[in-house]
């Protein structure tokens, strides 16, 4: 079986000897259930329909599903929570959809050294409870945290608001248990802090998009819990521009933010239209920003006094008072999305270029007549500009597709990157081509050449 046949009778019968492998409850054939399999959240990317999906409990279950791929010459789509927004775990005609929501274990937590082992499975906020009683913590917090897995997480090299201070998800990880196309095990780093031995695999398994292997664990690096509740601040500006060179004083100034998130006019529009959150409509853009270490009110102090030129300015010791405030930015994807047809674009460039960036971004939604909200990491130089829509058919996608790929032009312009979190995935194979150039490139498929040589793994993804 291909991913181009139709399936038929020799397909039932390899499938049927899948199920005999891992127990034919966790091999789904269902249509209706296939169709939520099909697809993430990106609008864009088609989709196939798979043969089927296997709902994974073990790495084992991993194993025999690599190594029967392998000998059927199946593709293989891996999926976590199916949140991510490029069409990276789209699935494609009569592929096998291996699901790892379902690898839930907390594998353990070594309070001494920082570090727990958790299966791929495992909700990134489920992650985030579990050592906090510990008296522990894990940074990375991609929008989608309630949701999203932590094998996504890994693939994606997931970012997210407090990635300013304590970086993405790479950073927080120290080793990986991979299941190859052929299904072998291999396993990389450890939990100890120093580890030079060898090539750094990990890294490079990290941000693959399922293209090398599907990650079946993952060794996360914990962090103490912060002393004290966060700080927050928020400033209210005339201008993006305005918002933009105070992010610059602030990372220039030696202050730490542990968060610091740029709302747009647009978008604080959606957010009041969504739900009312007291944000001021004619506000054309908001910072908000937050410290945590001991030294966070003068820090915050410090922060809000960079903010020259702004029309309003508050800041906040009480923990309640500063999660409404970031209640408001949680809320800025729900409320563009309930606002009409929209696709999220993703771009990073230098955080020197914001200002550049966020004038490129206006000039070029004039220029195409389509309205954008902007919403970002503003402190990591990331943006999402979501582009608002009037319809979702052909001719409007295209148009926008275009204006998405003279954003990330523009970001590349500028020494940034066609995408600062959310992948490539199958959305922007294109784009990154001209950003990463030929020879890189050329590593890129060499490398997968010599871990997939049958192409098996979410082929058309990444690269
Ligand atoms: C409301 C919302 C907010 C978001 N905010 C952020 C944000 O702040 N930061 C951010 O980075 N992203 C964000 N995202 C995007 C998305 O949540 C992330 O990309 C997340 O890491 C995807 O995790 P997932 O479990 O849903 O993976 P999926 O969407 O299922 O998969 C993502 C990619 O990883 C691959 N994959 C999944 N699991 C494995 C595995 N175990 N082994 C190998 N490959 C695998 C898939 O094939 C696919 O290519 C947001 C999405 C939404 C809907």
């Amino acid at each position: 079986m291909t991913c181009d046949d139709t399936p038929g009778d020799t397909d039932i019968d390899a499938l049927s000897e899948l199920a005999d492998r891992v127990g034919v409850q966790k091999v789904v054939t269902d249509p209706d259930i296939l169709r939520s399999y099909s697809r993430d959240m990106a609008p864009i990317p088609a989709a196939g329909t798979p043969a089927a999906v296997l709902r994974a409990t073990s790495t084992e279950d991993v194993v025999a599903a690599m190594t029967w791929a392998s000998s059927y010459g199946v593709v293989v789509v891996p999926r976590g929570a199916g949140t991510g927004l490029s069409g990276g775990a789209n699935a494609l005609d009569g592929c096998l959809v291996v699901s790892l929501e379902a690898m839930t274990r907390v594998r353990w937590i070594d309070p001494v050294n920082r570090v727990a082992e958790v299966e791929a499975g495992v909700v990134n906020a489920d992650l985030g409870r579990a050592v906090a009683e510990h008296g522990l913590f894990y940074p990375p917090d991609p929008g989608s945290f309630e949701v999203s897995t932590i094998g996504g997480n890994l693939a994606t090299n997931a970012g997210g608001m407090r990635c300013v201070k304590y970086g993405v998800t790479r950073a927080s990880t120290l080793g990986l248990e991979v299941v190859l196309a052929d299904g072998s095990v291999l396993r990389t780093g450890g939990r100890t802090r120093k580890n030079v031995a060898g090539l750094d695999l990990t890294s490079l398994f990290v941000g693959s998009e399922g293209t090398l292997g599907i990650i079946t664990a993952g060794i996360m690096q914990l962090q103490p819990a912060p002393p004290r509740p966060p700080v927050t601040f928020a400033a209210a500006f005339d201008t993006l521009a305005e918002a933009g060179a105070a992010v610059g004083a602030i990372l220039e100034s030696g202050t730490t933010p542990s968060v610091l998130e740029l709302i747009d006019h647009a978008t604080i529009n959606a957010i009041e239209d969504y739900r009312s959150m007291g944000l001021e409509r004619d506000w054309s853009a908001l910072l908000i920003g937050q410290s945590d270490g001991e030294n966070a009110v003068a820090d915050v102090e410090a922060m809000v006094a960079l903010c020259a030129g702004a029309g309003f300015v508050t800041h906040t010791e009480d923990p309640a008072e500063g999660e409404q405030l970031m209640q408001a930015r949680r809320l800025a994807g729900t409320a563009t999305a309930e606002a009409g047809p929209s696709i999220t674009e993703d771009v990073s460039v230098p955080r020197g270029s914001l200002v550049a960036m966020i004038d490129a971004i206006a000039a070029l939604s004039e220029e195409f007549g389509i309205r954008v909200a902007t919403v970002g990491h503003a402190g990591d130089g990331n943006l999402h500009p979501v582009l608002m829509l009037d319809r979702l058919d052909d001719d409007a996608l295209s148009h926008a597709l275009v204006l998405a790929e003279r954003i990330a032009a523009h970001a590349v312009e500028l020494g940034g990157t066609v995408t600062g979190e959310h992948g490539v995935g199958m959305l922007k194979t294109g784009w990154v081509r001209d950003q990463l150039g030929q020879t890189s490139i050329d590593v890129h498929r060499r490398i997968k050449a010599a871990l997939d040589p049958a192409g098996l793994l979410n082929p058309g993804r990444g690269f």
